[in-house]
C-alpha cells in the first residue's frame, strides 16, 4: 500500500471513523483520480460499484468532508466533486457555474507567498488554502 494511502487510513482512525474495506476503496479510488470526482463516478468506479452502494458512499464521503480529510467541491448537490486533501499539497480549482464542470487551475498558485507571509507575522502553523474560481466555460459561452 502507498505511504500516502496508509497515512490517510491512520487519519481517518485517529478522526474516528470506522476502517471498512468500503472507507480503504474510497480513499483508493479518490488518491488514484487525477481529478475531484463525482459521486456518482465514485459510486460506479471499478473499486466501489461491487463493494457498497451509492448511499453508502455518500455518507462516507460525508463524514470525511466534515473530518477535513476529503474536500468538497463545486456548486450544488447535483455537481458536487470530492478530491482528497492531502497535507502539503494543494490545487486549486477552476469551475463552470453552466454546467458545473471542473478542471485545476493551470498556473502557478499566486497564493503561497501570502500564505508564507500569513504565516510568519500570525505564527499560525498548518496553514493551507482553498480556491475556487467560478466562470463559464468555452463549450458553454
Ligand atoms: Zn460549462
Ligand atoms: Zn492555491
Amino acid at each position: 500500500m502507498p505511504t500516502t494511502l496508509t497515512e490517510t487510513i491512520e487519519r481517518c482512525r485517529a478522526s474516528g471513523l470506522r476502517r471498512t474495506k468500503a472507507l480503504e476503496e474510497l480513499l483508493a479510488t479518490l488518491m488514484q483520480s487525477p481529478r475531484p470526482m463525482t459521486l456518482a463516478e465514485l459510486a460506479s468506479s471499478p473499486r466501489l460499484r461491487d463493494q457498497c452502494d451509492k448511499a453508502t458512499v455518500f455518507r462516507l464521503l460525508q463524514r470525511l468532508a466534515e473530518k477535513g480529510i476529503v474536500r468538497r467541491l463545486g456548486l450544488h448537490e447535483r455537481a458536487a466533486y470530492f478530491t482528497l486533501l492531502l497535507p502539503g499539497s494543494h490545487q486549486d480549482y477552476l469551475i463552470c457555474t453552466g454546467c458545473g464542470t471542473i478542471e485545476s487551475v493551470k498556473a502557478p498558485c499566486p497564493v503561497h507567498e501570502l500564505e508564507d507571509e500569513i504565516r510568519r507575522k500570525s505564527g499560525f502553523r498548518n496553514l493551507y488554502h482553498e480556491l475556487e474560481f467560478f466562470g463559464t466555460c468555452p463549450a458553454c459561452a
